[in-house]
């Protein structure tokens, strides 16, 4: 497939309910079953070794409407958690053995609750992963915590998931956010090879394949990027912050480009390309995948890394990738991301990085008022 037809593909891999994806991978592979991830992480590698598919669940979008989840939650709540509630109450998760939740807020915390009373039949699990990264004990416990997963998972699905299997798995995945990573700096290098929307839909539609058919796309775009024509023009480079768990609609990204801004670095699809290199493929895999969790992770809102501030974390994204700017994009009543901005924004005034806040929510309809913002921030800018 060309870029071209690939960024169609994965446009209408996001169009798909979740149970439509599933149907539509065993016209493939006739047997397999799903298993839905929540935002921001879990270990994909033990999912894909009980030989399940590991599907991001990012919410419906605008796909379905809200008729049962709203008498389950307070107002006041973003979209992500009312539309993932609504997609189980609706029916819409045939196919899928279970999913999981993992503690990245208070409103994931009780989603999985809800969602474990509200249905029948689903294994619905949650990850308590670590909010210490420096005690001795992290990596003993984070560990511990993947065995239970794998324990509980394996008893759900009727097989024993062997180190083999998960070491099988984490190369592939290993593979995977090698080429993410690759297509990321190809990007840097070379702006306008593939817009940020284009990416984002490769990327989103990877957590909706079979591992092993997602590396043949990236590697058919990692091959044909260089002969893409890149259109070079007057832009702000900028940093995409807070879109580390709902995920801003494509449209959002392309009113931001269009509006005169290159996104040269963003935080959307985060779990899916967590780490900073390669998990290591060598020994046990849970302990592998427990010390990437632990300090080969990028720094996200949801994961309270002490020795290594969030803020700092943002500043050395902005200097690496070359930006000048920051745009927030928190979703609506998202408490981590709203919480962190209030940070971010004080060190990033302090360091005199201009920035602009751009709330946004699944049902958004029209882009033209963010995108004249942001058009108005990248004149102030470029005309200073
Ligand atoms: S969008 Fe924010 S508040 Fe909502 S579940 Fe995700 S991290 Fe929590």
């Amino acid at each position: 497939m060309t870029i071209d037809e690939i960024v169609l593909h994965s446009r209408s891999l996001l169009d798909m309910k979740p149970s439509q994806v599933i149907k539509k991978t065993q016209e493939t592979y006739p047997n397999v079953r799903g298993f839905a991830v929540f935002p921001v992480y879990a270990p994909h590698e033990i999912i894909h070794a009980a030989g399940l598919m590991p599907v991001g669940l990012y919410g419906a979008g605008d796909q379905l409407e809200i008729t049962h989840a709203d008498s389950r939650f307070q107002s006041f709540i973003c979209s992500i958690a009312k539309s993932t509630l609504e997609l189980f109450l609706a029916d819409e998760m045939d196919g899928f053995v279970g999913i999981a939740f993992s503690s990245i807020c208070d409103v994931a915390r009780n989603l999985a609750s809800v969602v474990s009373r509200n249905t029948e039949g689903i294994y619905v699990e949650y990850l308590h992963l670590p909010q210490n990264m420096a005690s001795e004990q992290s990596q003993t416990y984070t560990r511990s915590e993947y065995e239970r997963f794998r324990r509980k998972l394996a008893e759900h699905v009727g097989r024993p998931i062997t180190d083999a299997a998960i070491s099988e798995s984490l190369k592939l995945y290993n593979e995977q956010r090698r080429l993410i990573r690759a297509i990321y700096a190809y990007r840097q290098d070379h702006p306008g090879s593939i817009s940020a929307a284009e990416l984002t839909c490769i990327t989103k539609a990877g957590t909706r394949m079979m591992p092993g058919d997602y590396l043949t796309i990236l590697k058919d775009v990692m091959e044909q990027l260089p002969q893409r024509p890149a259109h070079a023009r007057d832009t702000v480079r900028v940093v995409v912050e807070g879109a580390f768990c709902e995920q801003p609609p494509i449209e959002l990204i392309e009113a931001i480009e269009a509006a005169g801004c290159e996104i040269r670095d963003d935080d959307m699809m985060l779990g899916w390309r967590l780490f900073t290199g390669d998990v290591s493929e060598q020994g046990d895999p849970l302990t592998a995948l427990a010390n990437a969790y632990l300090n080969e992770s990028v720094y996200c809102s949801t994961r309270h890394d002490y020795y290594h501030p969030r803020t700092e974390g943002l500043l050395a994204r902005v200097r690496d990738s070359g930006a000048k700017a920051v745009l927030f994009t928190p979703a609506k009543f998202c408490e981590p991301a709203l919480l962190d901005y209030v940070l971010f924004k004080r060190c990033l005034d302090d360091k005199g990085v201009p920035h602009l806040k751009l709330e946004f929510e699944e049902k958004m309809w029209t882009f033209e008022a963010p995108r004249t913002e942001v058009e108005t921030f990248a004149e102030s800018m470029l005309f200073d």
